[in-house]
């Protein structure tokens, strides 16, 4: 669709290189989610909201903004581990700028539909700490920048399991390194409470083949919405 060859118009009114359809009600008052992860835009899209429960890290304040459908899964899923786990802060990193467009540091998070996310951590205790910037884990859950935090597999996967039962939401998948990956899955086999969704977590949680391998970071998107499926390309390009 030739639309969708259109660069965003960051800042200006990306309404007019949409189909005619979609610059009018309801489309007119909904938030848009226009062409690819890496070749997109997005049109009045909800800004993500520090709360008890969630903080957004230093520098991604103004890249806070993305398909409500993404927005309010995060807002969600916080909520759910702090209930499961009291004192639980979710580390938020960039969404999408405001309207879309090329990002620096990432290829996708154009259209409103990626939100990269830090993991919970332990420090050398076994104490829930709240890291204000992302940190890299091993695949044997330890940091690697010498702090001696642990990757908090309870946690994690808490986490991971509120976003694959979200069927508000509707996720696409969520990436993070192989290491990690593995030592989720193997965790939570061995925890009769959490087995229930591994087959579930397994085919969502990937590596990307041509990205960082995510190991200080969760990469989550959201599929496209429904009723957009003219305007939103699920795939990169
Ligand atoms: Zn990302």
């Amino acid at each position: 669709m030739a639309v969708l060859l259109l660069p965003a118009v960051a800042g200006g009114l990306p309404d007019r290189a949409l189909p005619k359809r979609f610059t009018k009600a309801p489309f007119s008052l909904m938030s848009l989610t226009v062409g690819h992860p890496n070749a997109g835009w997005q049109v009045r899209a909800k800004r993500l909201k520090k709360s008890k429960h969630l903080a957004i890290k230093a520098g991604s304040e103004d890249n806070a903004y993305g398909h409500p459908a993404l927005v309010l899964m995060l807002g969600r899923s916080a909520k759910e581990l702090a209930r499961a786990a009291p004192g639980s802060v979710l580390l938020v990193g960039d969404l999408s700028s405001k309207h879309g467009g090329s990002l620096s540091g990432h290829r996708s998070h154009q259209s409103g539909r990626d939100a990269d996310v830090g993991f919970y951590a332990l420090d050398a205790a076994g104490k829930p700490v709240l890291p204000e910037k992302f940190v890299a884990f091993t695949a044997d859950g330890k940091a690697t920048d010498g702090s001696g935090l642990t990757f908090d597999d309870r946690r994690n996967w808490l986490l991971v399991q509120s976003w694959v039962r979200d069927k508000r939401a509707g996720l696409s998948h969520i990436f993070v390194s192989r290491g990690l990956r593995q030592r989720m899955l193997g965790y939570a086999t061995k925890q009769p409470a959490f087995q229930k969704y591994v087959t579930e977590v397994a085919a969502l949680l990937k590596q990307p083949e041509d990205a960082s391998p995510h190991d200080d970071h969760f990469h989550v998107r959201v599929s496209c919405p429904k009723d957009q499926s003219e305007i939103c390309r699920e795939e990169s390009k």
